[in-house]
């Protein structure tokens, strides 16, 4: 098969014939039809994930249709439309029998602890655990980008963050998360306040539902912003970029008792991030993690997005062959792109 490969971190990727997957016993084999370009893919390929061995194939948020099946795998069989949580779990350890799969003990990522999906076939594990159906009616790219961003924002708002209609919510960074992010919430009746630093992306996040629009290019203190936006402080706030800057001025922003959602991934998994703990205390804030979404809790999701009151379509900005994606990948660290961009490997 044909699939994005690099040998060494941060030097340029190339698109080369490499064996095709073969399914383990408990997994499967996906033609690759769409899959989303992240900044996690960037990261991956810069070497900031300790679990990736060289030579690698990164991607990480796919969709497609089921190409071989292991023989223990009892639910899927060729042919199956499907997609992924981009944490895929093993179905057998104590958070897993908890229903907590996007937490796993023994999970696994494609593009990160095995090869992803920046390829026309990737082998995916656990398949009966991990896939999810894609509906007919639902484009591959559209799925693709569930299965990291959409999905993620959606249990960071709806599951951790609790979203009730009316509140205040606030979205520090609108890349893929964020603008998904601002959509749910305010498909849920929340008021939006969007903050980043680039036009182009408020621009999306007003069109997308955001009530209010903040840029932290040009206002000194963010925080102060969403507090006066929203008459005292947000009700809920995520920090979707991740950094110490965007992480602060989340919790800096909250009113009495409000929560914040920690679900952009910071630089440095074994480092510390500086919180404003003492605003923590006096204020009673909550603050939670939230880390993708597992299999078993995308129903709800997917019939918002059937209703078309969720249209995670809108995040997608451009397709592009496997042979732009190594170029592309390069591009993820200079200042990424409003939207998301998908690779279709057989186009
Ligand atoms: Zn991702
Ligand atoms: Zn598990």
């Amino acid at each position: 098969m044909r699939a994005v490969v690099f040998e060494r971190f941060g030097e340029p990727a190339e698109v080369r014939e490499v064996p095709d997957p073969v399914p383990a016993p408990h997994g499967v084999v996906v033609r690759v039809e769409a899959t989303g370009l992240c900044r996690s893919d960037w990261h991956g390929w810069m070497g900031h994930d300790p679990d990736i061995a060289l030579p690698h194939v990164p991607g990480h948020e796919l969709a497609g249709v089921v190409e071989a099946v292991g023989a223990g795998v009892t639910g899927w069989r060729s042919g199956d439309r499907v997609t992924v949580p981009f944490v895929c779990a093993c179905g057998s350890c104590a958070s897993c029998a908890a229903g907590d799969q996007q937490v796993c003990e023994r999970q696994t990522q494609p593009g990160f602890t095995h090869w992803g999906s920046f390829a026309e076939f990737v082998a995916l594990d656990h398949a009966d655990v991990n896939l999810v159906a894609v509906p007919e009616g639902m484009s591959f790219a559209t799925a693709a980008s569930l299965g990291c961003r959409f999905a993620t924002a959606y249990r960071a708002v709806v599951q951790q963050g609790r979203v009730a209609a009316g509140e205040w919510v606030a979205v520090h960074g609108c890349g893929g998360v964020g603008l998904s992010a601002v959509m749910i919430a305010a498909a849920a009746g929340a008021r939006v306040v969007a903050v980043d630093v680039s036009p182009g992306a408020l621009e999306l996040a007003r069109k997308f539902g955001a009530a209010e629009c903040v840029n932290a290019a040009t206002t000194g203190d963010t925080a102060a912003a969403v507090r006066e936006l929203s008459s005292g402080g947000a009700h809920l706030s995520l920090d979707a970029l991740g950094s110490p800057t965007t992480c602060a001025a989340s919790v800096n922003g909250l009113r009495r008792r409000g929560r914040h959602i920690q679900v952009g991934l910071l630089p440095s998994p074994d480092g510390t991030t500086p919180v404003p703990l003492a605003r923590a205390i006096a204020l009673e804030l909550e603050l939670l993690g939230s880390h993708g979404m597992a299999a078993h809790t995308y129903a709800p999701m997917l019939e918002l997005v059937h209703a078309g009151t969720l249209r995670p379509d809108l995040l997608v900005t451009s397709t592009i062959p496997l042979e732009e994606a190594p170029g592309a990948l390069g591009e993820m660290g200079a200042g990424v792109g409003a939207g998301v961009r998908v690779i279709e490997p057989w186009r």
